[in-house]
């Protein structure tokens, strides 16, 4: 995909997630070809930005050749709408044939009719719960484990098919959502999580390290750490990672008290044609005025990084900032046309 600074290829780990040398491969090409950055996404990804248009079309045969995909790209993109817990096999708790179930729809998968497209931005969710609870991953299809049984949701609708017929009513039920429109789609419709999801920063479960990367990114050389290392990886639909041991890094926060991880910022001007702002920037140099705060910073009305509620969202237009108090991007401003000293003083204040 062409962006405004080059080139984007992005990967989707299977539910197993990154080992050693592929993180090194994803490193060393970031470096190489890329800005050297990595961007983690809110469905568990990895996106590669910042490439010329021929290192973006050998990526793939790159990446094929250490298991990051599949070389048909019609069947990559089927591959691709799956996502599983990210504790599966981890933790004690979450269902125990998740990672199964997960290949078992991955396989089954391949023989759609050769026609079968997913639809743009379609997700099938496979989640064991257990320590982050079930109902916490969100697609338009949901496989969810409650009270020892596998259920499907379609959004509202819920059907608990014997386990021998799970896979089946699952393809079935993808082929009904290609035909839906995307204002129809299921994930629209879905009942809203209330549970609580745990920050999964630092040891959490004996071998799990959790960290997250401040604001969704980490370097090239991170990436590489962590595979000098030896750690294998898992990524969280939360642009959180979990490694089997610790590594630490300045882009990877596993302190609980780091308020980094209270920032939310899209990539901004310089990597978004459509950005106002550095928005990255200027999110990092309020952390000090946030004191439990959480900031959403939009370099447009857009609102690529998030469409929720947060305690302060900054909107950039071509005369400044809109300032959002306890809203979202697409809430009134309480204030516009401010720069960011303006916006520090009114956090200083409030
Ligand atoms: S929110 Fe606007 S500026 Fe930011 S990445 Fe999206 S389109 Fe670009």
């Amino acid at each position: 995909m062409q962006t405004h600074d080059g080139w984007l290829v992005r990967v989707t780990p299977d539910p197993t997630g990154l080992n050693p040398g592929q993180s090194a491969f994803l490193a060393d090409y970031a470096a190489r070809h890329g800005n050297a950055r990595i961007t983690l996404t809110l469905r568990g990804n990895l996106q590669l930005r910042g490439l010329d248009h021929q290192a973006a079309l050998d990526f793939t045969s790159h990446a094929v050749a250490r298991g990051l995909g599949m070389e048909v790209p019609q069947q990559e993109a089927r591959r691709r709408i799956l996502f599983a817990s990210p504790l599966a096999g981890l933790d004690p708790d979450c269902a125990e044939d998740t990672l199964a179930l997960a290949h078992e729809i991955t396989q089954a998968m391949r023989d759609l009719p050769p026609l079968w497209h997913p639809p743009e931005k379609f997700s099938l969710a496979v989640d064991g719960g257990g320590l982050v609870p079930s109902g916490a991953l969100r697609g338009d299809l949901a496989l969810r484990h409650e009270a020892g049984k596998w259920v499907l949701y379609e959004g509202a609708l819920r059907h608990q098919p014997d386990r021998a017929e799970l896979v089946d009513e699952v393809l079935a039920a993808l082929q009904r959502s290609a035909h839906r429109a995307v204002a129809d789609r299921a994930l629209h419709r879905a009942a809203p999580f209330g549970g609580t999801i745990p920050p999964l920063l630092g040891p959490f479960l004996p071998g799990c390290f959790g960290a997250v990367a401040v604001l969704g990114e980490i370097s090239a050389q991170t990436l590489a750490s962590i595979a000098s290392a030896g750690a294998a990886i898992r990524l969280t639909p939360w642009r959180g990672l979990v490694l089997d041991r610790p590594v630490a890094a300045h882009d990877l926060i596993t302190d609980p008290q780091d308020r980094r991880a209270d920032l939310v910022a899209c990539p901004g001007a310089g990597r978004c044609a459509q950005a106002h702002a550095p928005t990255q920037r200027d999110a990092l140099s309020l952390v000090t005025e946030l004191r439990g705060r959480r900031l959403h910073v939009s370099g447009c009305a857009k609102g690529c990084a998030s469409h929720g509620i947060h305690d302060v969202t900054l909107v950039a237009g071509p005369k400044g900032y809109d300032l959002v108090w306890q809203g979202s991007v697409s809430d009134q401003p309480a204030e516009s046309g401010l720069d960011i000293e303006d916006v520090r003083r009114r956090l200083r204040r409030a």
